[in-house]
């Protein structure tokens, strides 16, 4: 396989005398979505904000794009894609004015309205973040990643406390963003979400990483064991019983 765009090699990282993350290693490669899943407290969010160069580790390595964390930074910083905090700070700016703030910040020449139409906020350029719903929410701190054109984004948690129509639409956005060439990684407690979205995941447990694949391998793996579901009498669920009484379009307006 190519170089990986993302290198984790012995990450470790103490809170005092907590140690959150014990010495995990993985390869992310260029395109793909990982997922990084584990019950919470796991050291997933930890481990996210040391890749974006927010949070010291305690020891490791960690390359990114070709940059070393501990040599170039500032290198991955202008890579990479992190989602911005826009409700708390500045509650006067409308979704254009944050946008044409952040992206002077960043030095960027970014079209603010075109960013708003991919993530289909176009009609809501001059709301202010506080008056979105959950999920336009979201959407919006999405669009704040994409602002420097980053190689690579993270996203923590970006569906969580969302409807099943929301996080539809948001699952087609993240697809949307990888087919343009972007890597995304991901932490969600949605299993759904991550067989279907995540090329790989990596399940996090007590600081450790307990097990790294496809989700298609990891479930195989498992039914290898002899692993049987209690029998599936139903050819649906009650999300399918929800998505079809209510339908997939998103309401929020
Ligand atoms: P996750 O995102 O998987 O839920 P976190 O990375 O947020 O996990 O946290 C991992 C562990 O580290 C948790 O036990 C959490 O309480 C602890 N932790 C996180 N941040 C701090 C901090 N700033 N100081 C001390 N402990 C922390
Ligand atoms: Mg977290």
């Amino acid at each position: 396989m190519a170089e990986p765009i993302i290198s984790v090699k012995e990450l470790i990282k103490n809170y005092g005398d907590f140690k959150a993350v014990k010495g995990i290693s993985f390869d992310v490669y260029e395109g793909e979505i990982f997922g990084l899943l584990g019950p919470n407290g796991a050291g997933k969010s930890t481990t996210l904000e040391i890749m974006e160069t927010l949070k010291a580790k305690t020891s490791g390595k960690v390359m990114i794009d070709g940059f070393d964390l501990d040599k170039s930074p500032g290198e991955i910083k202008k890579r990479i894609g992190v989602q911005l905090q826009t409700s708390g700070f500045y509650p006067g700016l409308n979704l254009k004015e944050l946008i044409d703030m952040f992206a002077g910040l960043y030095n960027q020449d970014t079209n603010a309205a075109e960013l708003l139409q991919k993530v289909n906020l176009a009609d809501k350029a001059k709301s202010k973040a506080k008056e979105l719903s959950g999920g336009q929410r979201q959407r919006f701190s999405i669009a704040t990643t994409l602002i420097n054109k980053p190689r690579i984004i993270f996203l923590d948690e970006p569906t969580t406390g969302l409807d099943p129509q929301a996080r539809r639409n948001l699952w087609d956005l993240i697809r949307d963003i990888r087919s343009s060439g972007t890597t995304i990684i991901i932490t969600t407690h949605y299993m759904d979400e991550a067989e279907q979205l995540c090329d790989r995941i990596a399940i996090m447990d007590e600081g450790k990483i307990i097990t790294l694949d496809s989700p298609d391998k990891m479930i195989d793996d498992l039914v290898a064991t002899g692993f049987e579901r209690p029998k599936q009498v139903k050819h649906a669920n009650l999300e399918d019983v929800f998505i079809h009484l209510t339908g997939k379009e998103i309401r929020e307006s």
